[in-house]
């Protein structure tokens, strides 16, 4: 047992050894904002329901084409590249290989090495091409619509540009289900969380226009928060893409700077 745990550790760091300056590269390439940043939207059944399936086989590219349109918007905002920040594809369908989830409670270690599974898993099952380099894969997880379930916790890897997301297959959600993939996708290019206690916007930097006076009630959520604050302690979720707005702290963090 012991010794099993001291080959797995020596495995581990020889894993991240190798894979840390692909990392570095890989991120360099994807915030460099000079040409579009491939999105990749692989859907999955998730709770393998007959109702997931019709959905998923009903998805269009079309359902997709609010996130491009926002990243759109919102470089306007800012001097980079290309005119167009992200092109957003739909891939296929998953069916026989599910990525890896992280169990919830992890220890720092399983988490790593869950990151490690999951960048592995990627790369055989959803090989990069010469011309597909910079990528961002998104794996939706479609869950059956329920008012009364909570889905997981989606998240972003701002190593290897890979995201898991959870959502409801419901033609309702879609605008909701853009928001999270935005949200998820701007973690893989090194946006942080913007909201503190009680999942409430955190201020100035959770907040799409910090400056207004009076400060609330805010009309825009910025993305890294979703939420749009209407007092202090009170905010609502942001219902469409359209009511979303990258901050100047968001843009710094992804390497879009000021006009
Ligand atoms: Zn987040």
């Amino acid at each position: 047992m012991k010794l099993f745990k001291i080959i797995r550790i020596l495995i581990l760091l020889l894993l991240l050894a190798s894979v840390a300056f692909y990392s570095k590269t890989q991120k360099l390439k994807s915030q460099s904002w000079a040409s579009p940043l491939n999105v990749v939207i692989y859907p999955l059944n998730a709770d393998n329901s007959p109702e997931v399936a019709d959905y998923i086989s009903g998805l269009k590219e079309d359902d997709f084409i609010e996130i491009d349109d926002f990243f759109q918007r919102q470089s306007k905002n800012y001097s980079i590249v290309t005119p167009q920040p992200t092109l957003t594809t739909l891939g296929q369908t998953l069916t026989d290989h599910f990525p890896p989830t992280p169990t919830p409670n992890s220890s720092p270690l399983e988490i790593i090495w869950w990151g490690l599974k999951f960048r592995y898993w990627a790369f055989r099952y959803t090989p990069d091409s010469e011309s597909n380099h910079h990528r961002v894969r998104v794996f939706l997880h479609y869950h059956k619509a329920d008012d009364n379930s909570v889905l997981q916790h989606s998240l972003g890897m701002d190593k290897g540009l890979l995201a898991i997301v959870h959502a409801f297959g419901d033609k309702r959600q879609q605008a909701q289900n853009n928001i999270i993939i935005a949200h998820e996708l701007l973690h893989t290019v090194g946006a942080t969380d913007k909201y503190g206690a009680n999942n409430q916007p955190a201020f100035p930097e959770g907040y799409a226009n910090p400056d207004k006076t009076p400060l609330h009630p805010q009309k825009k959520a910025e993305i890294m928060s979703a939420r749009i604050p209407l007092t202090v302690t009170k905010s609502v979720m942001a219902e469409t893409l359209k009511q979303c707005v990258i901050n100047q702290q968001t843009a710094k963090e992804i390497n879009w700077s000021a006009l």
